[in-house]
C-alpha cells in the first residue's frame, strides 16, 4: 500500500513529510493518515502521521495538505 500524498503541491512519502514536520531527518515513520480536522488556517484537509525522531521518543504530526499550517504532539 503506498502511503504517498500531495502537500502543497508535492508529493510526499509518510518519512519525508515527518522529517518535514521535524525539520531533521527521523528514523522511522507511520503511515500518513487523514486527520479527523480541518485545517485552523484555510480550512483544508489536515493529514497526519505518527514518527519516531529516535529512538526513545514518538511525536504525532499533523500537516495542511493546502497550506503551511502544522503542528507537532509530543505523546
Ligand atoms: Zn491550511
Amino acid at each position: 500500500m503506498s502511503s504517498n500524498r500531495v502537500v502543497e503541491g508535492r508529493m510526499v512519502t509518510a518519512k519525508s513529510l515527518a522529517e518535514q514536520l521535524e525539520g531533521e531527518d527521523i528514523m522511522d515513520a507511520e503511515p500518513i493518515k487523514d486527520a479527523d480536522r480541518d485545517c485552523p488556517d484555510c480550512g483544508g484537509n489536515v493529514l497526519t502521521v505518527g514518527y519516531m525522531p529516535s529512538a526513545l521518543s514518538f511525536v504525532t504530526g499533523y500537516k495542511c495538505q493546502d497550506c503551511p499550517w502544522q503542528e507537532r504532539d509530543n505523546d
